[in-house]
């Protein structure tokens, strides 16, 4: 937002100066004139604001996109092996995924913002930090499984099956299974791969308000960090706030097209 170079300065408003000069490079507007932001430009002027203003493209769109994604992983990994290996649910993470995102898509795009980068970035922090609850929930319930029940393996030989050979370690002597086990179907579940994955993302994306529902305060503070990092990616990725009107054709004078800005 602080261009080197001529680049004209827009921020400051004077109006009490004379109407007719342009308020880029001071000097008296001849013919047409124009208004960026609400100040009286001249023709020149706007013209090197145009062109200066990065430009919207089909290309930059899909780089920032990439770049989200890319951005999107990488804070997935931070934010579900943070809370795997230390322990604590930090939700204030939510914010650094965000701020990944945006910068991410920012530099993608070549600087190019507008809203909708500003609605994948929204959506891609609340995926990345959402769905942090799947592995986060895998590891705590092969943790809780493993520390419940830490022999499962070893338990009587009739719960064999062909997979495991018969151990020779224990002398080679394994022991017949009754008829009625050996009848029995090897009962593996068959899991559906598909529905898993399916259910898996959707308790994932539902994550923050499932969350809200078992612990209502811890989940409402999550949900609002959540938030406060979408916006901050949303607005990492927002447009630049440039708009020139024009060209009038009429002295700009007592009666102003947009005085009421
Ligand atoms: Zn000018």
């Amino acid at each position: 937002m602080s261009p080197t170079g001529p680049t004209p300065q827009f921020s400051t408003a004077e109006y009490a100066s004379a109407a007719e000069t342009c308020k880029s490079c001071k000097q008296a507007i001849s013919g047409n004139y124009y208004r960026i932001n609400g100040m009286l430009a001249c023709q020149r002027c706007a013209e090197q604001v145009r062109q200066q203003s990065p430009r919207d493209s089909h290309a930059a769109y899909v780089r920032a996109i990439t770049m989200g994604i890319g951005a999107a992983i990488l804070g997935f990994i931070l934010f579900a092996g943070f809370v795997i290996i230390t322990g604590i649910s930090l939700g204030y993470i939510s914010l650094a995924v965000g701020y990944l995102i945006g910068k991410a898509m920012k530099m993608g795009s070549g600087g190019i913002g507008g809203r909708r980068y500003q609605i994948i970035a929204a959506a891609l922090t609340y995926v990345a930090v959402s769905t942090t609850a799947i592995p986060i929930g895998i590891y705590y319930f092969n943790k809780g499984k493993t520390e419940h029940a830490p022999t499962a393996q070893s338990g009587s030989a009739g719960a064999k099956t062909q997979q495991h050979p018969p151990d020779d370690e224990q002398g080679g002597i394994v022991d017949n299974p009754p008829l009625e086990q050996q009848n029995f179907p090897q009962t593996k579940p068959k899991i559906n791969y598909v529905a898993l994955i399916g259910t898996l993302a959707w308790v994932g994306l539902a994550s923050p308000f499932l969350e809200l529902q078992q612990s209502p305060l811890n989940g409402l503070l999550g949900l609002v960090i959540l938030l406060v990092g979408i916006r901050i990616a949303w607005q990492l990725t927002a447009g630049p706030k440039l708009e020139i009107l024009g060209p009038f054709q009429d002295k700009p004078g007592s009666a102003l097209p947009s005085a009421a800005t």
